[in-house]
């Protein structure tokens, strides 16, 4: 066992230096979508949102988004963020028993609203999307739908999906399928997410692309939909997930959602963990099935940090936590299987890339800075592994216990993380504030 672990994590690390370039670029968990209304988001609240889509075969999404928002200030103006393929036919504000046409102006990226003048002073409204959007070709048996609704960063709703699209088609979001009505035509799905959520991603795909497995663990739902029909890739990846999703629910702490769904998406160049829906890029599992990357404990570790508590969009400092959070915890669950020597090699490696590649280079700056870069990736669990040892494993599994209890469902910042830190260990809090905010490793 020990052995083909060792030869493993070689291939591993000889892959990784390998496709280190390409990591740079390939974020596993999306944050920055930088966008001139990134800081519109806080003049409203939104509620929820109940969106009908419909899907008729011409690659064109139909969609009725209903949504419900609460406005903190007055004023007429409302910024949403939107795709910029989306064509919108009307916008009605909805009030007791009759709706009034909303203007608005569409501008790439963005809509603003116009709230009519009598109504500004208003804070709770209630408006209806209605609009027309392209989707990107189904030749691969799937695609993601993204940014596929009116959002704002950082808001945190509940959603509610009626999905109607031909029998030979079929679509995934997170959350709990209520409802399903079949006729010989067409299929219509009701999903509700369980929890209010930042974001809401879904999957349409053939009918026929997929071959699911259920199972139950620790009392949630695993739900994995591969597009190869290759029994034994879906049979390790099945027990290899359930084995991290076990270890992480013991370790840290109940899961959070009640079902947890993995489904590749064959154009897709990277790992996207969302809340309960972790979307993985064809290219991605190729990597798993040669035993080249073992990526899938760090985005189930995600479902905890970054889709449990939730990371902040357009937060540059969120990555240097959420990250090097996931990547620690990776090693943390395979130090439990294959031995804390496995674990020190390692870190030894991300110690020896770092030095040979990155440090005194441009991109040595603070781990606070370094975004989405490998810095963050390999000095990140450095510094992780340093405060954990600083706290003791056993404190350190408090620390992450008790994380996860107090931020799950809420935005967790990067001063919260040190504030938070430092209750459970003073000592630890301000070391780890110290080697997160300068450049170099810290003195042996
Ligand atoms: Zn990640």
């Amino acid at each position: 066992m020990k052995v083909e672990s060792e030869v493993k994590a070689k291939r591993m690390l000889f892959f990784k230096t390998n496709i280190k370039s390409f990591l740079k670029v390939s974020t596993l968990l999306i944050f920055l979508f930088i966008s001139k209304a990134a800081g519109e988001g806080n003049t409203i609240k939104i509620n929820s949102y109940k969106i009908n889509v419909e899907f008729a075969e011409n690659n064109q999404l139909q969609v009725k988004a209903d949504v419900e928002f609460y406005k903190k200030q007055s004023g007429g103006k409302i910024l949403f963020l939107i795709d910029t393929s989306m064509t919108f036919t009307n916008i009605h504000l909805a009030e007791n028993r009759k709706s009034s046409i909303l203007q608005f102006v569409k501008n790439e990226d963005t809509l603003l609203l116009y709230i009519p003048s009598s109504k500004s002073n208003e804070k709770e409204f209630h408006v209806l999307f209605e609009y027309t959007m392209p989707i990107d070709s189904l030749s691969g048996g799937a695609t993601e739908m993204g940014y596929w609704y009116p959002y704002l960063f950082n808001n945190i709703s509940k959603f509610m999906i009626i999905a109607k699209m031909p029998y030979s088609y079929s679509m995934f979001f997170p959350g709990i399928l209520l409802k399903k009505y079949i006729n010989s035509k067409s299929i219509k799905y009701i999903w509700e997410t369980d929890k209010p959520l930042p974001r809401l991603f879904g999957v349409i795909a053939k009918s026929d692309a997929y071959t699911e497995s259920k199972s139950v663990i620790r009392g949630k739902m695993l739900d994995i939909y591969l597009l190869a029909k290759d029994r034994g890739l879906m049979h390790r990846f099945k027990s290899e997930s359930e084995k991290a999703f076990k270890f992480f629910s013991d370790y840290i702490g109940q899961y959070r959602y009640k079902s947890l769904t993995f489904i590749e998406v064959p154009d897709m160049k990277y790992v996207n963990s969302q809340p309960s829906f972790i979307m993985m890029g064809s290219i991605f599992l190729d990597y798993y099935k040669k035993n080249l990357y073992d990526w899938p404990p760090h985005e189930i570790a995600h479902q905890w940090f970054g889709s449990g508590i939730f990371a902040k969009q357009g937060d540059l400092r969120s990555w240097c936590m959420f990250e090097p959070l996931a990547e620690y915890s990776r090693l943390t669950f395979t130090a439990s299987d294959s031995g804390k020597v496995y674990m020190e090699k390692e870190i030894k490696g991300m110690i020896d890339e770092y030095k040979s590649d990155y440090e005194s280079t441009k991109y040595d700056k603070p781990l606070i800075e370094t975004g989405g870069s490998r810095v963050t990736y390999i000095k990140g669990t450095y510094v992780m592994n340093k405060i954990a040892e600083m706290c003791g494993q056993e404190k350190w599994q408090e620390f992450l216990e008790k994380l996860f209890d107090h931020f799950q469902g809420r935005f967790l910042t990067y001063s919260d993380f040190i504030k938070y830190l430092s209750k459970i260990n003073n000592k630890a809090g301000k070391a780890a504030n110290e080697m997160f905010t300068t450049t170099g490793l810290i003195k042996e």
